[in-house]
């Protein structure tokens, strides 16, 4: 189930079977100057990827996978196949389906079919690279960017322990300095413009260096470093395998979120930088552990358990993106309190004989 099944250019929409990747959905619109923003990273399916509310780098401007969903076609578990949408632009009618179904993972229904909002490639990019003393410098900074409303499009931090790691394994010699990786869409005028601008308001943060950059080329080898984190981590770490974290807390709240991870990762023994997309609040760590060995595998679970309750604590959430699984099931009831009963509700009347994903998101 991976064709396109219809193009409404004039109305921005794609109607799509839920086994067509996102890259394959790129391919296919860029001819109509189209193109659709959600970027988890992997190439994953667009059904997977509304079951489980993706995101990634683009979020801070496009929104998540749920702003993206007009309508879902779903068969229900006792076969009745429903619209969770239409194809208008806004409606204020019946409840909101389409949030419901995208997100929850499977337990509810399975998606047959996708129409999506998809948006205009931008006529012109320009990415950036730009070095602080500190995490708090530079998450300040991004707040300090989004208020201005420059249209920033992509922002990531990567902290200095991750630079130092890209920097050993692709022999680059990157500041070692956390690092924020951002892109801004728009057209050239304005973005000259919003370049001037931003370079006043990073050094009000302290910022050390930054780079710009429009030539693609040169924006895709200065976002090499970025996008070659988790590699450079794995090749740098033989026999050990990658976990990673995925809280999200209020973005004002970000900074000191990543100061109390750093600080806890310090007080293991486990080694692993982190990662942020700044703009949303949300980061991971990525730990490189020795999955067979029981006492690493149970201290990164209890580092995971640390900064779910921090993130808790600030009013955030347990996971950002990657979705609740069978892993972060024990966290819901915490998280959502009375409304986890509602849930359970739902799930029940929906899939009265539990054969939609049981044991995922939602225990009854
Ligand atoms: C290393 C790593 C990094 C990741 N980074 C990110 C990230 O940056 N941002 C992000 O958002 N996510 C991230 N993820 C999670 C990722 O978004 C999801 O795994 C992905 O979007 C799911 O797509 P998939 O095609 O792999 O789906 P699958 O893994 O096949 O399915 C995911 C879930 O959706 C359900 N599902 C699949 N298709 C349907 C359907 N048609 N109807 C109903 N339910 C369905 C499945 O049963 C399953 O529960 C990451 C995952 C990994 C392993």
């Amino acid at each position: 189930m991976n064709q396109i099944k219809q193009v409404r250019e004039n109305d921005f929409l794609v109607c799509a079977q839920p086994g067509l990747t996102r890259s394959q959905l790129n391919e296919h619109i860029r001819r109509f100057g189209m193109f659709f923003p959600v970027d988890p990273g992997a190439d994953a399916t667009l059904g997977g990827m509304a079951a489980t509310n993706a995101s990634g780098t683009t979020t801070v401007k496009y929104g998540v996978m749920r702003d993206q969903i007009a309508d879902l076609e779903v068969v229900l578990s006792n076969g009745t196949i429903i619209h969770t949408g239409n194809l208008a632009k806004k409606s204020a009618s019946g409840l909101h389906l389409n949030g419901l179904f995208v997100g929850s993972e499977g337990i509810l229904g399975c998606i047959t079919e996708l129409t999506l909002q998809v948006h205009g490639i931008p006529e012109y990019i320009v990415s950036s690279r730009a070095n602080f003393p500190n995490i708090k410098d530079a998450t300040e900074a991004v707040i300090s960017i989004m208020q201005a409303g420059i249209p920033i499009a992509r922002v990531e931090l990567v902290d200095e322990v991750s630079i130092k790691q890209i920097n050993r394994q692709n022999n680059t010699s990157f500041p070692i300095t956390p690092t924020l990786f951002m892109e801004f869409h728009g057209n050239k005028l304005g973005l000259q413009q919003d370049v001037e601008f931003m370079k006043e308001i990073v050094e009000d943060h302290n910022c050390q260096e930054i780079v710009f950059e429009s030539d693609h080329v040169k924006r895709r080898k200065l976002w090499e470093a970025r996008h070659q984190l988790a590699y450079a981590y794995i090749h740098g770490h033989p026999g050990k395998k990658m976990m990673v974290t995925d809280v999200c807390v209020p973005i004002s709240e970000l900074g000191n979120a990543i100061l109390f991870a750093r600080e806890q990762l310090n007080e293991t023994e486990l080694s692993g930088g982190i990662l942020g997309h700044v703009g949303d609040g949300n980061f991971h760590v990525l730990l490189m552990i020795d999955a067979r060995d029981p006492h690493e595998l149970k201290v990164a679970n209890t580092y995971n358990e640390k900064l779910v309750m921090y993130a808790l604590e600030k009013g955030g959430t347990c996971t950002g993106e990657h979705g609740v699984g069978v892993g972060k099931i024990k966290y819901q009831e915490q998280e959502h309190q009375e409304a986890y009963r509602l849930m359970q509700q739902l799930k029940h009347t929906l899939d009265p004989n539990n054969i939609l994903n049981p044991g995922k998101l939602i225990s009854i």
